[in-house]
């Protein structure tokens, strides 16, 4: 089933992105353990995030976007697709070469951009803005046919 939750705050957003990443960082994997986020602006995917890196025990703070397209802390990804013109440019940065690797994390903000290149195997996750304190989150598979993301 698709995982679905309705936020009241950022803190709780934080926490759903907490709890994700002690599940996910426990599977087993063969490649990159990748994420994709989708949703607008405010949806929520930065405030996501910081939960998300904490539960992986990523300390570094997690910023908004700015004009760095890859921030790296250790085994940890964080891309951003907002300013990037399509999937070449970020083929071009060794995206292949970053998911292909099983240590690896990737967290790819905006990645219904370069959808095509985002591993089929990835967990998605989409905000959509509810109301001024208020998101709902959906957490499924890429291509949203398997009935629960990988190894949930
Ligand atoms: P995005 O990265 O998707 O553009 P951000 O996480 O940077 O979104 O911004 C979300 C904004 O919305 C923040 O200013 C945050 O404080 C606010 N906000 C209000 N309610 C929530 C909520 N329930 N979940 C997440 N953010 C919220
Ligand atoms: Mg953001």
């Amino acid at each position: 089933m698709f995982r679905k939750y309705l936020t009241n705050s950022p803190r709780q957003t934080k926490k759903i992105g907490f709890v994700l990443a002690e599940t996910l960082k426990k599977c087993s994997r063969k490649k990159a353990l990748a994420l994709g986020l989708e949703g607008d602006l405010g949806g929520g995917k930065t405030t996501f995030l910081q939960g998300f890196a904490r539960g992986l025990g990523v300390k570094s703070r997690i910023l908004s976007p700015t004009f760095i397209i890859i921030r790296r802390v250790n085994d940890f990804y964080h891309i951003d697709c907002y300013r990037l013109q399509g999937s070449k440019e970020l083929l071009s940065l060794g995206f292949k070469k970053i998911v292909a690797n099983p240590k690896n994390i990737v967290v790819i903000e905006w990645a219904d951009r370069v959808r095509k290149i985002i591993p089929q195997d990835a967990t998605w996750v989409k905000f959509e803005f509810v109301g001024r304190n208020k998101r709902r989150i959906v957490v499924k598979s890429k291509d949203g046919k398997e009935k629960t993301p990988h190894c949930f």
